[in-house]
Formats: structure tokens, sequence, C-alpha cells
């Protein structure tokens, strides 16, 4: 099933200079589908506009198979439970002055008189949020710690938790380790693909690193200069029959 689908996507900042440029692709139901390119082609303008938190030029965006391009803030609400975006920064992304239980519950006392969750059951707040905790591999003491307490993994797994604590059914990761050191990116990468099986999630993977998005996608795309210039199965990363473009990527990483 088609979980996300964008036809001719497109979004400029500055006429002339196109940031997403009438871009399609589809995203089944429990894939990782993976987005590279270089800094500045278009990837969180990408994130943002299938977000709704970026007003798009023209195109479509469907969620299993419902338009939403066109929906006004009230329509949005269930599609904006079902898709949680993760952000490079985890320090921008969580407040300095909430403790870490109080960030963690923020999303769920959003939309609690909406949801019904069934992956976390829980008797009350501190049990969510220790079950949160549990399964982003975090001891439970950090829940009563300031996010400038945390190293940037611990931060990045707090997000993480964040996100998946409404139970979305797609998480758009905007380059989730990039501002990690090499040792918690592998870590955070093998807790998000463990997440993914365990939860059922299906991501949107976008990162510059070719590695990165090789080691977590089933199929991969390649953007350049807001278009996609060549995608395919993680299997044929070093097909012969590859864009020039991605070959370049493949040579410098
Ligand atoms: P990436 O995430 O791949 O690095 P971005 O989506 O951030 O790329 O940027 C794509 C292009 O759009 C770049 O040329 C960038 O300068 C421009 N851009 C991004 N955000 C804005 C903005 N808010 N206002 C104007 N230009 C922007
Ligand atoms: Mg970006």
């Amino acid at each position: 099933m088609s979980l996300l689908a964008v036809k001719q996507l497109t979004k400029s900042y500055q006429a002339g200079k196109t940031a997403v440029n009438n871009l399609s692709f589809e995203l089944k139901k429990g894939e990782c589908l993976g987005i590279v390119g270089e800094s500045g082609c278009g990837k969180s303008t990408l994130a943002r506009c299938l977000l709704r938190i970026e007003p798009i030029d023209s195109g479509s965006i469907y969620f299993k198979n419902e338009a939403i391009e066109q929906l006004n803030e009230h329509q949005l609400h269930p599609y904006r439970k079902n898709i949680q975006i993760v952000l490079q920064n985890p320090a921008a992304a969580l407040n300095p002055k909430l403790k870490i239980k109080d960030s963690l519950i923020d999303p769920y006392a959003q939309y609690s008189r909406k949801l019904n969750l069934s992956h976390f059951s829980y008797s009350s707040r501190d049990a969510f949020v220790k079950q949160l905790l549990e399964a982003v591999e975090l001891p439970s003491g950090i829940a009563n710690q300031y996010p400038h307490e945390l190293s940037g993994g611990q931060r990045q797994r707090v997000t993480i938790a964040r996100a998946i604590s409404i139970e979305p059914e797609l998480i758009v990761l905007d380059e989730p380790t990039a501002s990690l050191d090499v040792i918690s990116q592998g870590a955070v990468l093998t807790l998000l693909t463990e997440l993914r099986e365990t939860l059922n999630l299906s991501y949107l993977f976008i990162s510059h690193d070719l590695a990165a998005v090789s080691q977590m996608s089933q199929r991969i795309m390649v953007m350049k200069e807001g278009k996609i210039v060549d995608q395919f199965i993680r299997d044929h990363l070093f097909g012969e029959e590859r864009h020039p473009y991605t070959k370049e990527l493949i040579s410098i990483f």
C-alpha cells in the first residue's frame, strides 16, 4: 500500500530559484525510503512541505490516498499525529527549560483526547515516560534532567522517543545523526532500525551521507538541485546503470 505519494511537488522561495522542482515519488507502508543529496539540494524543504510546515507552490501530497495539500489546520489534525519529524539538531528541538519528562509528554498531552494508542499501555504519566525512555534505551533517571545535561546522542534519543510517543505511521528523519559523533551515529541508526521493526513504522530517511542512507533504506532516491535524478533498490547501488551523479556520490563516500 502506498502510505505517502507525492506528485509533481514544486516549491520556490524566490522567483527563478526552485528548491523542490516537480518532484514525484511514493513511499510504501513499512519501508524506509532514503533520500540522499548534497547540502542545499532541497531535502529539508521537501521534508517541511510534506509536514505542511511550509506552503507548496504546486503539486499534490497524498497520505493513504487522501490529498492533504489543501487541508486546513483542523482537517490536518489526524495527519499531524500520523507523520512526525526528527531533525538534525536535537538541542534546538527540545525546550531547554523543560525537564525531559515534560518534553516527552508534550505531544501526547496535545493529542491525547483524540488518540487511541496501542503500542504503549501505561498506568500513569511516570510509567508512560519510563516506557518511552526504555524504548529508546535511555536510563529512567534522565526523566528529571534538563536537555543541557544530556549528550547529543541522548538528546536525539529523547526526540525520537517523543516522535514515537503518539504512534505515528511515518517518521521523516531529516539528517537525524548529522550532529552526532560517529559512535552515537551508529547507535542511533541501529535504534531507528529496531524501532521501525518493532513498531511497524515507515521512514523517509533524509541525509547527505550515502553510507547512512544505504545502511537504513530499502530504496534510495538521489536528489540534485531540487530533482530526483536517480532511484533504485539498495542492492543496485553499485550497478553500472547508476546515474553519473550517483557514481560521483559513491566515489566520495
Ligand atoms: P538541504 O536540506 O538539502 O540542505 P534546503 O531545503 O535547506 O536543502 O535548501 C534548498 C534551497 O532552498 C537552498 O538553496 C536554500 O538556500 C534555499 N532555502 C531553504 N530554506 C529557505 C528559506 N526559508 N528561505 C529562502 N531560501 C531557502
Ligand atoms: Mg537540510
